[in-house]
């Protein structure tokens, strides 16, 4: 598919709390669409750099990296690499970031640095994936000012529903006064264990609650997902047959049907 006119799908992957399954969600979903004819740029926007490695790539030997984008001494078509495996381009991430937060505070636009990158590449990508940090910080509100939409994994446990009040708060906010392209375009149930009572109720809830919100697949737990990034790639490629990638390539799937 060739996207010239409308220019790409560009989705946050965001939630408030660490290890819900942010960046396992950003580069597998990245691997599944690229499996299925999609040209995709991930966009590592947390200092630890997860997304970078977990794609094959080694954040300390970055030239340049999403921080020189953010100060405007690189661009995008500059910094992006090619995960070797995943089948898609990454504008990589390291320690280096965790100073983008005050070194940006005297830049005009200092939350759209990110939107203004990603306009000189809108013609060459057709889904672009931010992986945010886990914290609402001035990193994460320029992945929010420059997307489309907020993607939201998450993990159907008891506090579950109250953790995303804030996220949906923010998203408001960001909405109102920044951007207002900006909405839900969906909650997706990960590390799911069907076995489990507690998260068949949760999931429930989630669906009574966001309804045509909450994406039909569900990412199972399963261990193949949690190994692949020692491997330096996405599940997705690392064992194609795992029920873990087979879910994200369908999710990747449900993606271009509802969105692409
Ligand atoms: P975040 O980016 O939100 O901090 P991660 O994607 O790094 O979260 O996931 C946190 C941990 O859970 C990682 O060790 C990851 O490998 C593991 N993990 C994520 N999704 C799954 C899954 N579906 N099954 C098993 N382990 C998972
Ligand atoms: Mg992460």
């Amino acid at each position: 598919m060739t996207n010239t006119t409308k220019g790409p799908r560009i989705f946050c992957v965001a939630n408030q709390k660490g290890g819900v399954g942010k960046t396992t969600t950003t580069v597998n979903l990245a691997a599944g669409l690229a499996q299925v004819g999609q040209r995709v740029l991930v966009v590592d926007l947390d200092p630890q750099g997860n997304a970078t490695t977990g794609s094959g790539i080694d954040k300390r030997k970055l030239d340049s990296s999403v921080y020189d984008v953010l100060l405007g001494s690189a661009t995008i078509a500059e910094a992006r690499r090619i995960s070797p495996k995943g089948g898609y381009l990454v504008l990589g991430a390291n320690r280096e970031l965790a100073g983008a937060e005050v070194e940006l505070v005297g830049f005009e636009r200092r939350e759209k640095r990110l939107k203004d990158a990603l306009h000189t590449v809108r013609d060459e990508h057709d889904f672009v994936l931010i992986d945010c940090p886990p914290s609402l910080s001035l990193l994460t509100l320029n992945g929010l000012c420059a997307a489309h939409g907020v993607v939201v994994p998450m993990q159907c446990e008891y506090f579950a529903l109250e953790g995303l009040s804030d996220l949906v708060n923010t998203i408001k906010q960001v909405h109102a006064n920044l951007n207002p392209d900006l909405q839900i375009i969906g909650l997706l149930r990960v590390m799911f264990d069907p076995r489990i009572t507690l998260q068949q109720q949760v999931s429930e809830q989630l669906k009574a609650h966001f309804g045509a919100k909450v994406f039909d697949t569900v990412i199972p737990r399963n261990v193949r997902l949690a190994e692949a990034p020692s491997y330096g790639q996405p599940g997705v490629t690392f064992d194609p047959s795992s029920k873990g990638a087979v879910a994200f390539v369908e999710f990747a799937k449900e993606v271009v049907r509802r969105l692409g």
